[in-house]
């Protein structure tokens, strides 16, 4: 496995590589736990035995709406590094942030419709940050797909958007949701959560899923929400930043089951944000 941190570094070790075999990106920002790896292994089926895997660890600054929450993101780079290369991973590359943005650099990507709600209404600036540096990633690794978790699905759904919108020559492979066995979405944020807030969360998933299977007839979409509210509230270490039944295509709120919908929340246990989200199939009136 070769680590990389210069843009010269990585296009000398893609160059060594050859044309042919296909690259895929894994994008992170490091503190990889199952759910990373699970990336890794859909980015080596893509691949192939001879085609590379490339993750790339970069907490990337400009996605970032709270300082606390940059200043406070896990980098532990020498565990990082032992699970790629333990995952077979065949290049990481890691960039410094100065290298990645220029002082006076002027242009982003903005996506317009679907990054309007949910996390992006509550987090400025968050989807262009990530459409810009994922752009960046794809244009650098000039990758043939990336690998991307269902977990973030707006992320995810804005990245196909932009995919499609800006015609990228990069295929989109979705990961499920990787849980810990108390159904808690794993992510990187995990580690930061005090014993009781940890022992706390897995009801986030339990309140999603409860709420999920609800009869979404007359008056069933309020139910729903109401429920999976109160399963969250009734932790006083849960504070809800917002919880939203989605179209599950255009993101836009609905209030009736007819097109498949996701039950999304953004729950805060102190200043850690943890997000998760849960599918509800169309139910037919
Ligand atoms: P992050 O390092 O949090 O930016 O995540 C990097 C990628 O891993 C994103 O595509 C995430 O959606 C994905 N990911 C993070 N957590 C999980 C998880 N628990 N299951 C599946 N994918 C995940």
């Amino acid at each position: 496995m070769k680590v990389v941190t210069t843009h010269a570094e990585l296009r000398a070790a893609l160059d060594a590589a050859g044309r042919g075999a296909p690259v895929v990106l894994a994008p992170t920002m490091g503190a990889l736990h199952h759910g990373h790896l699970e990336l890794v292994r859909l980015a080596r089926n893509e691949a192939g035995p001879r085609g590379m895997v490339v993750v790339s660890i970069f907490v990337n600054p400009i996605q970032f709406d709270r300082a606390v929450d940059l200043e406070s993101y896990p980098r532990p780079l020498d565990e990082d590094l032992a699970r790629c290369r333990a995952a077979g991973v065949d290049l990481v590359f890691v960039p410094e942030a100065a290298a990645m943005y220029a002082a006076d650099r002027s242009v982003r990507v903005h996506e317009s419709l679907l990054s309007r709600g949910l996390c992006g209404a509550r987090r400025p600036g968050h989807f262009d940050g990530v459409c810009t540096v994922v752009l960046k990633l794809f244009m650098l690794t000039r990758c043939d797909a990336a690998v991307f978790g269902e977990k973030d699905f707006q992320q995810l759904a804005i990245v196909r958007r932009m995919v499609r919108d800006l015609d990228l020559p990069v295929r989109i492979v979705a990961c499920p949701t990787v849980r810990e066995t108390d159904g808690l979405a794993m992510s990187s944020r995990n580690v930061r959560l005090n014993p009781d807030q940890r022992a706390d969360a897995p009801r986030i998933h339990r309140a999603l899923s409860d709420a999920a299977r609800i009869d979404g007839g007359i008056d069933g979409v309020r139910a729903m929400l109401d429920a999976a509210r109160a399963a969250i509230v009734a932790s006083p270490l849960a504070r809800i930043d917002y919880l939203e039944l989605v179209d599950a295509e255009t993101l836009q709120p609905v209030d009736t089951l007819e097109r498949d919908a996701v039950l999304a929340t953004a729950v805060f246990y102190g200043d850690v944000r943890l997000i998760d989200h849960m599918r509800v199939p169309a139910q037919p009136s």
